[in-house]
């Protein structure tokens, strides 16, 4: 055909555009600020890159969800899977989350690594572009030493600012400004939050699980998840907080106060509550600090009677009713202030980017012909549990076929 295609940036929607473009005849460049593609597929997943998920549904995105499930019909996660396949990679499903077989990150990269290879795509790493010109016909790229390059079209794959050492620094969506698009103000997503309490002294290193709720100022609940909580001297955090982070983020940002709260029983009924009330009697001979044994970790155990006023030397037959109903409450609502996050650096996504709105049904841009975007620089977010990578891989195989189309068509 020998219309030629820019890919700017390597990682996983990037790998799946220019494979699958390659595939279809296409003389494909993936160009890459590193010195190596994939770098952050390498991090996914914990290095065991979680790429899917069995629960697939609208309530697992946010952002422009309506308009990213019609990418999804057209490239999902079945076709994904399939891809994945064709390259002899196969997938394992661990409780509803899927991996490579090998559960090991660094094979995925490998995988599509010789697919490129082997489909003789051009691959040119330590290069950033930096500047995209259109042209009468096609685009004119320039890298950050000043060299130029002409294409036919290009997709635009950076990432968006989240995990900026693995090389999405945002450049991107500077360039697609300049190409004259907007952008849905970004927060940092599947992020730590931050936190000045200083009862996170005495916690930080503890795991414990249980759920974890965002309130705001009004002292309304916003929304609540489940699962590992981790604490840092300075930072709540672990999935549930990681799920919860792009709201209170974007409430945040808007200038509002908000709070956690964590429950570490959740699902607790009025038999349990009286249980825990009634294991004075049963431990009448042991202190309060003797009490939590086997209930809590004991620096949490440490806390909690701090903050209900009950000294832990105390022996449990002394220790009164409504402190034990205080002690209680704070086991299901121990409460957390919320001081931002910790920034981009350890976020695993960035919420908002380049609106759908601005996007054709093929991720072409409306603002500018033959320009492609896929991934994380669009305003589609996932929540934890192979949700992102699923919008790259779709959304790469969307913007590719987008492309190809683009150019058969002789423009
Ligand atoms: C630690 C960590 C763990 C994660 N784990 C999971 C997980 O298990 N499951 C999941 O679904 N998601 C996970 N994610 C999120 C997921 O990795 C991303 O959403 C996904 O990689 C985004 O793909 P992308 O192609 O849009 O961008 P990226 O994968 O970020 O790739 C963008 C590429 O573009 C290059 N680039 C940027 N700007 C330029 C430029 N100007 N010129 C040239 N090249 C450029 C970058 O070097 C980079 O290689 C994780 C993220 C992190 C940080």
């Amino acid at each position: 055909m020998g219309k030629n295609l820019a890919i700017i940036g390597g990682g996983a929607s990037g790998a799946v555009a220019a494979i699958l473009a390659s595939r279809e005849g296409l003389k494909v460049s993936v160009f890459d600020g590193n010195s190596a593609l994939l770098k952050k597929l390498h991090a996914t997943g914990n290095g065991r890159c979680n790429l899917g998920n069995d629960y697939f549904e609208k309530d697992c995105y946010y952002g422009d969800v309506e308009r990213a499930f019609n990418i999804f019909h057209r490239f999902s996660p079945e076709d994904t899977f399939r891809f994945f396949n064709s390259l002899g990679l196969f997938i394992k499903d661990i409780r509803g989350y899927l991996y490579p077989l090998s559960e090991s990150a660094k094979t995925v990269v490998e995988t599509l690594e010789a697919e490129i290879r082997s489909l003789g795509i051009n691959v040119i790493t330590n290069s950033k572009v930096v500047r995209v010109d259109r042209l009468n016909k096609g685009f004119k790229l320039t890298d950050s030493e000043g060299k130029t390059y002409e294409f036919d079209a290009c997709i635009l794959c950076t990432g968006g600012n989240a995990a900026p050492k693995t090389g999405s620094d945002g450049v991107g969506i500077k360039l697609a400004l300049s190409m004259g698009h907007s952008i849905v103000k970004t927060v940092p997503g599947l992020v730590p939050l931050k936190s000045d309490d200083e009862k996170l002294k005495t916690l930080a290193g503890v795991r414990a699980e249980g759920c974890i709720s965002l309130y705001d100022e009004n002292n309304s609940l916003v929304c609540r998840e489940s699962g590992e909580m981790q604490f840092t001297d300075s930072s709540v955090s672990g999935i549930p907080v990681f799920q919860i982070s792009r709201v209170a983020n974007y409430l945040m940002l808007d200038g509002n106060k908000v709070y956690l709260k964590a429950d570490f029983f959740p699902g607790a009924d009025e038999a349990f509550r009286e249980s825990f009330l009634l294991r004075k009697l049963m431990l009448h001979d042991r202190n309060a600090k003797e009490f939590f044994t086997g209930i809590l970790n004991d620096r949490l155990m440490e806390v909690i009677l701090k903050e209900a006023g009950v000294d832990p030397l105390k022996p449990c037959e002394d220790i009164k009713n409504d402190e034990l109903e205080r002690v209680y409450d704070l086991c299901r609502n121990l409460k957390f202030t919320v001081k931002g996050n910790v920034g981009y650096d350890k976020a695993q996504v960035t919420a908002g980017g380049i609106p759908l709105s601005e996007l054709d049904h093929n991720l072409q841009s409306l603002k500018c012909e033959g320009l492609f975007m896929a991934g994380e620089i669009i305003n589609v977010d996932g929540k934890c549990g192979g949700y992102n990578l699923q919008w790259a891989f779709s959304s790469g195989a969307v913007a590719a076929e987008g492309a190809l189309n683009y150019l058969k068509q002789g423009r």
